[in-house]
């Protein structure tokens, strides 16, 4: 639990009231400061608090109280001592990098995490000597064996996009333990309501506030959740200094997004499990991925370790590219895009899109084949949903 927050609140009422502090006009609703410095009482005071003796705002770039109130919401939701807001989901593993590794560490990361941060660890920590070994998620044989003395971090996204695979927190903190190693979970696709990685024993949360913390598609944002001791030691130096620091305004419309977080994930969760079982119902598709479905492979564990199943599923058509391109062109009401965590419902081809940069030997070894289709369940009508899906499909 964060430390500005009581325990014993549920993550219902975080989600609302977490955070806010009322300034002297006794506003109901949380304030924007849009400011980027802030005054002195004396050059004494300045002097004082640019030393660090005495806490309080001095910059933007470091601190601003509706950044604030966003990090200690979202602290408190998912469970740690602290956060720290940026400017995006990619900056919030950037700052990873750039505060917690040095020449010569080593990470071990999910082979199916967004297609940026293998960039991002292959083509630009590499250049700095750190190298980053690729393991296959659900094998947890592999994680072991790609441990090195020099391990700073695991870095895992679960479930994984598209093929929601899934894999157990819990043994992949125990082994990052017993190595001196951190764990670091991407929760973008579960967020708090329905998955708490710390609580499971992982060390750090990377949000990409983006997708469903914001909801509606609007900002752009990051978060890096843990304990204070790591967010002050490593995160908050380089966010100070490097300077990939989340607008007041981004934080503001995160923050109210929070407080209807609980209630939207319940109803992406709800729409996207009447969906996938319309969806296995139908002669035209040979596989349903959705780890709230029965046939889903880990089924069991999903239940145990999450609290809902998610607002994403894919699908395998018979038809191969041609039947998932005329199903994504045949639709009238969902939208074509990449994105997702949009009360709006996006259809994509990862194929030719979020995967299109592999070669095929690679997209074929990740299960992403040419009859791949992925929706991300907006908060539609499911019988909209439906009918608009149902032209492409027959
Ligand atoms: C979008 C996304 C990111 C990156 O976030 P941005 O806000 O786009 O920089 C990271 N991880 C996952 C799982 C994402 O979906």
């Amino acid at each position: 639990m964060s430390k500005f927050d009581s325990p014993d609140k549920s993550i219902d009422t975080h989600a609302v009231r977490a955070g806010q502090e009322r300034t002297g006009e006794s506003e109901h609703s949380d304030p924007i400061f849009v400011t980027s410095s802030y005054v002195f009482d004396s050059a004494a005071d300045a002097a004082e608090r640019f030393s660090g003796r005495v806490p309080g705002n001095i910059y933007s770039r470091f601190t601003n109280p509706t950044v604030r109130t966003f990090e200690r919401r979202l602290a408190a939701m998912e469970g740690g001592e602290r956060c720290l807001a940026v400017s995006s989901g990619m900056a919030a593993i950037t700052a990873l990098g750039m505060g917690l590794l040095k020449a010569g560490d080593h990470v071990v990361c999910s082979r199916s995490v967004f297609g940026n941060t293998v960039l991002l660890f292959q083509n630009f920590f590499a250049k700095f000597a750190v190298e980053t070994s690729f393991v296959e998620l659900t094998d947890l044989q592999a994680w072991q064996d790609a441990m090195r003395p020099q391990t700073r971090f695991l870095y895992v996204e679960t479930p994984s996009n598209p093929l929601t695979e899934i894999v157990d927190i819990r043994a992949l903190a125990d082994l990052a333990d017993s190595h001196g190693s951190l764990l670091v979970v991407d929760n973008v696709f579960c967020t708090p309501i329905l998955q708490r990685p710390l609580e499971l024993g992982a060390d750090l949360v990377v949000h990409s506030a983006t997708k469903y913390l914001d909801g509606q598609g609007r900002c752009i944002g990051g978060a890096i959740v843990g304990s204070d001791d790591l967010i002050e030691q490593y995160l908050y130096p380089f966010l100070r200094t490097g300077g990939p620091t989340m607008s007041p305004f981004n934080a503001w419309v995160f923050l109210t997004g929070l407080e209807t977080l609980p209630v939207r994930m319940k109803a992406h969760c709800e729409n996207a499990m009447r969906l996938a079982h319309w969806l296995e119902n139908r002669s035209e598709i040979s596989r349903v991925y959705y780890p709230g479905l029965h046939s889903h492979p880990q089924y069991a564990l999903a239940c145990e370790q999450q609290m809902g199943a998610g607002g994403v599923l894919s699908f395998e058509l018979q038809g191969g590219k041609d039947a998932a391109w005329k199903l994504i062109d045949a639709t009238r009401m969902l939208s074509i895009t990449a994105n997702l965590g949009d009360v709006k419902t996006t259809i994509t081809h990862p194929a030719t899109t979020t995967h299109g940069r592999l070669s095929n030997e690679e997209r074929a070894a990740a299960g992403i084949t040419d009859g791949l289709v992925r929706i991300a369940v907006g908060l539609e009508s499911v019988d909209d949903i439906e009918n608009d899906l149902e032209t492409g499909l027959g």
